[in-house]
């Protein structure tokens, strides 16, 4: 009974920015839970190669690659599942980009296209997924936020505005689909080991930092994002909606 709650069989999940990081390892997870899965990222290669992964590893998943900026390529995506008679019962929008500067140096081009690819993306694709849900009445959508839903650190402005924006975006899309029996909502990671945050980890004093304010004393897996995100992606989360669930170690319950 307690495993069937958690059980993705029969269900297909599109995990954008899954080529790598903690998307790769969310799909993964669904994966493993029983979905089929679909890959996403800007560069096929690296989309190609995930999807030979993971089939080698006994999942069923496949790949299309588009950038989650370019309005017209999502449409096209979501033609094309159509078109193969593909329907989303789960979507993650998960892509983003870091940049950090300090906000009197920032270009209005650089503030969009942190905005556009951490925010605007997850409604463009979050319209497309629910205009083929509602019909259905079943659809789940777990939007990545971040502790920066939350929090603001120096140099990070686009990127906080635009998870914060997340978390209330993921509001907005559960009370206007609750109705239709989709539920939507986030995960906040905390600090976690990705290519994004490569040049943090080496850093000896952003550590000394970051260590003296996760109470679990450790930078987060990728992996350790998969409890959320299957919950989420289930019927076990069935009346959970409009919620945003942090996996930081407990940084933020210490702040
Ligand atoms: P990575 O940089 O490790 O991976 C990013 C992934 O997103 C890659 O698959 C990349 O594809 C894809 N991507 C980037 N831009 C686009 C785009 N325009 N269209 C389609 N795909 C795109 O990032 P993380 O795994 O660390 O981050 C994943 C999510 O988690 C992001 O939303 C991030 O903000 C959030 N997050 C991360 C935290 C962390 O500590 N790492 C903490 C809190 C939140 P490609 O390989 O083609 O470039």
């Amino acid at each position: 009974m307690s495993q069937a709650l958690f059980d993705l069989s029969g269900r297909t999940a599109l995990v954008t920015g899954s080529s790598r990081g903690l998307g790769r390892a969310i799909v993964e997870g669904l994966a493993k839970a029983g979905a089929r899965t679909i890959v996403n990222g800007v560069d096929p290669a690296r989309v190609e190669t995930a999807v030979a992964e993971m089939r080698a590893a006994g999942h069923a998943a496949d790949g299309v690659a588009f950038d989650v900026t370019d309005e017209p390529a999502v449409v096209d995506a979501f033609a094309g599942f159509d078109a193969a008679g593909t329907a989303i019962d789960i979507l993650i929008n998960n892509a983003g980009i870091q940049l950090r500067k300090p906000l009197v140096e920032l270009s209005s081009a650089e503030w969009r296209k942190v905005v556009e690819t951490n925010l605007t993306s997850a409604f463009i694709i979050g319209r497309e997924a629910a205009k083929r849900m509602i019909p259905r009445k079943r659809g789940k959508i777990v939007n990545i936020g971040s502790l920066a839903s939350e929090l603001a650190r120096p140099t990070i402005a686009p990127y906080t505005a635009a998870k914060g924006g997340i978390k209330n975006l993921t509001r907005s899309m559960a009370v206007e689909w609750a109705a239709s029996g989709i539920q939507a909502n986030a995960i906040g990671p905390g600090y976690m080991l990705t290519d994004m945050n490569e040049a943090l980890v080496k850093n000896p004093d952003f550590n000394n930092w970051l260590m003296s304010r996760i109470p679990s004393k450790r930078w987060g897996r990728p992996d350790e994002l998969v409890g959320a995100a299957v919950f989420l992606a289930s019927s076990a989360s069935d009346y959970v909606n409009g919620q945003i669930i942090y996996v930081d170690g407990g940084m933020l319950a210490a702040m």
